[in-house]
């Protein structure tokens, strides 16, 4: 799933490409994939794209200041820009047409169809955006925002980071990140942390995505809209390699779908979580 520094590369890449171009037809092809029915979809036709924004993982592309087609890649669904005559694949869920003759469409490969398109007249018409939490990398996010919300909930650091409501835009990979670099075990509970520990963690939160975003425009440059590997990361799917900082094996923890990456010797004082249980605690 794209995490913020993914979608802040793929903003620069679409607001490049799609800024001030007008939409000739819009179509959605997925049953269930477009969330609302007024505004209908055909008033989209005519109009220009003024902008594109991120707000937690949404893409938000603002057409004629009044409408805003909001897109929610989830797990599989990725973005391609394509000229109008290619043959659409069986896996695209929903698409822009450009006057120019390009189209921007939605692919999901994936049986379950999980992305989410609405168009909507304010982007807080969509519940997730308006529930969302601060913007890590915005001004909102200060070190008593951070400290209100880990240390005023009895809660694991990786579900504090990886909730929406309180911090807008990491999922498990950046989570996973941050902890490493803030040198803090995912299982601990936020309540434990010392004033030094959450400045820690909030200085990691920032350099974290900071690097990443200069990663992935380094690696994928216009090439961000193809799903790469995060092949920087330090410690996000490296079960078994020496950690970069000490050596020691990178350990991980599976529990429902998602694996979570740490160093034991950083991040677990030497001990490896073996209970998957420990997850379950909320
Ligand atoms: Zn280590």
């Amino acid at each position: 799933m794209p995490e913020l520094p993914e979608l802040e590369v793929m903003r620069d890449v679409l607001s490049e490409t799609l800024v001030g171009k007008t939409i000739v037809a819009a179509r959605s092809i997925h049953p269930g994939i477009l969330k609302t029915v007024e505004p209908a979809i055909d008033d989209l036709i005519g109009h220009s794209v003024r902008a594109i924004s991120r707000r937690s993982k949404h893409l938000i592309f603002t057409v004629d200041d009044t409408l805003h087609v909001v897109l929610h890649l989830m797990l599989a669904g990725r973005l391609i820009l394509c000229q109008s005559d290619t043959k659409a694949t069986k896996a695209t869920g929903f698409v822009l047409s450009l006057a120019d003759g390009d189209d921007l469409r939605v692919i999901e490969n994936s049986t379950t169809h999980l992305v989410r398109v609405h168009v909507v007249r304010d982007p807080r018409e969509v519940a997730a955006i308006a529930k969302a939490g601060a913007e890590p990398l915005s001004e909102a996010f200060t070190l008593e925002y951070l400290s209100e919300h880990v240390r005023g909930r009895r809660r694991q650091l990786k579900k504090t980071l990886t909730d929406q409501t309180v911090i807008a835009g990491i999922g498990s990979a950046y989570a996973d990140e941050i902890l490493f670099d803030a040198k803090l075990s995912p299982i601990r509970y936020g309540t434990t942390l010392t004033e030094e520990e959450v400045t820690r963690l909030h200085r990691s939160i920032r350099s974290v995505l900071h690097w990443a975003i200069d990663e992935i425009r380094a690696e994928a440059g216009g090439a961000a809209l193809t799903p790469h590997g995060r092949s920087f990361t330090r410690i996000y799917k490296k079960t078994n390699q020496p950690c970069p900082e000490c050596g020691t094996r990178i350990a991980e923890i599976r529990y429902a779908q998602t694996k979570t990456y740490y160093c034991p010797h950083c991040q677990s004082s030497d001990k490896t979580i073996k209970d998957r249980r420990a997850w379950l605690t909320r």
